[in-house]
């Protein structure tokens, strides 16, 4: 088939408010860098959401999770227990520190890091896991923790794609000692590039502020507390300029409208696939009725890599972008080099062979939903 031009992208990045306002506010207000107005009001309205005891800004999910690395004191010969099935930045963060990924595999359902395999992965070198709440939808934080309060070790929940999800009435991010959101152009809630470190013990709060201020303690400075601001401690500049937060503002203010539109399409395909699944034809995303979702990911899962090749080609004759995703992390040039695997990964590979997100992005409009819905329909049932 000829492949025509794209008509129904993956994502498309959206605005959905005040954001060339707030920005244009703080060009005019005179204050560019970070940890101005508007990035305090980004700060209070993660705090109000989430329920996390602070949140601080960072310029990536990526430098939260390298901040969450430092602030556990991961170092060499350390072990870090997290997926094979993410993102590179949850192992290069602590990578970064010198520790070792150990990657455990999948449960079938959630597509979220099997808590049942997680002790044996666990060695006196163990320091931390990282849960990853792929598609928003929560890993079972109850025996996490457990498991990690049993053996003294740090719970830092990769929530780059789970703003505003819940696990048992609790924002996902605020379980574990430290969460990471992502506001990537890919994310719910978007500032191009942006993120965020809830801080859900206290006693991180400070060194947390200090990491992210280049080792200094500008921000004790800045509330009266010391009279002179120092280098204290190491560092680096994870805090994102006054411009993002004003566009990251303007969209936190329409967060309900966004999930909501997001959700709606997310059961639009749900609704309209659903026979395809009780035919056996494909498989559908785990909807756990327990939790709230907040519909970051509409994903098919076909029954072989071939065929789900093929309905790639076939949705893209159609102009339609559906994507697969991670290459697993165990399997890598670079986890290969610096990761070990606790176990067998046969999940992972096979749910990541099989795995494809359909569009889905803010302001897609049902007709456009329905056009995918049918060229998938077509493709199964032809
Ligand atoms: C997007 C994503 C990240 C990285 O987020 P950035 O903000 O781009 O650094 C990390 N982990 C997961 C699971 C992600 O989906």
């Amino acid at each position: 088939m000829a492949k025509s031009s794209l008509r129904i992208p993956y994502n498309k990045p959206f605005i959905v408010g005040k954001e060339l306002y707030y920005i244009a506010q703080a060009v005019i207000e005179g204050q560019l860098a970070g940890d101005g107005p508007f990035t305090k009001k980004c700060h209070a309205w993660l705090e109000e959401c989430t329920g996390c005891g602070k949140a601080l800004l960072t310029h990536s999910c990526t430098a939260a999770l390298e901040m969450a690395a430092l602030l556990c004191d991961i170092g060499p010969g350390d072990e870090v227990v997290m997926p094979s099935f993410t993102f590179v930045s949850t192992a290069n963060a602590f990578v970064l520190r010198g520790a070792t990924p150990v990657f455990v595999d999948i449960r079938p359902d959630t597509l979220n890091i099997d808590e049942t395999l997680i002790e044996e992965a666990l060695s006196p070198k163990t320091r931390a896991i990282v849960p990853v709440h792929y598609a928003g939808v929560p890993c079972a934080m109850d025996e996490i923790l457990r498991i990690a309060g049993a053996k003294e070790l740090y719970v830092i929940e990769d929530a780059a794609q789970a703003l505003l999800s819940t696990y048992k009435g609790k924002s996902l991010g605020t379980l574990g000692h430290l969460g990471c959101l992502s506001f990537h152009e890919t994310k719910n809630i978007i500032s191009g590039e942006g993120g965020a470190l809830l801080v859900n013990r206290d006693a991180f709060r400070g060194r947390a502020e200090i990491l992210r201020e280049k080792g200094t303690n500008r921000s004790q400075f800045f509330r009266g507390e010391v009279d002179k601001y120092t280098w204290v401690d190491i560092g680096s500049s994870y805090l994102p300029s006054e411009l993002t937060s004003a566009f990251l503002f303007a969209q936190m203010e329409q967060a309900e409208k966004i999930v909501s539109m997001r959700r709606k399409i997310f059961g639009q395909y749900l609704a309209a696939l659903k026979p395809l699944e009780e035919k056996g034809l494909l498989r559908l995303p785990f909807v756990d009725e327990e939790s709230f979702n907040n519909g970051h990911i509409f994903y098919v899962i076909a029954s072989s890599l071939e065929e789900r090749n093929r309905l790639i080609e076939h949705l893209a004759a159609s102009g339609i972008k559906a994507i697969f995703h991670y290459v697993p992390l165990h399997s890598s040039p670079a986890g290969r080099k610096f990761g070990r695997v606790s176990g067998r990964m046969s999940r992972t590979d096979d749910l990541s062979d099989r795995l494809l997100r359909l569009p889905l992005y803010f302001g897609m409009e049902t007709g456009d939903v329905l056009s995918v819905v049918e060229s998938v329909r077509n493709f199964f049932e032809q």
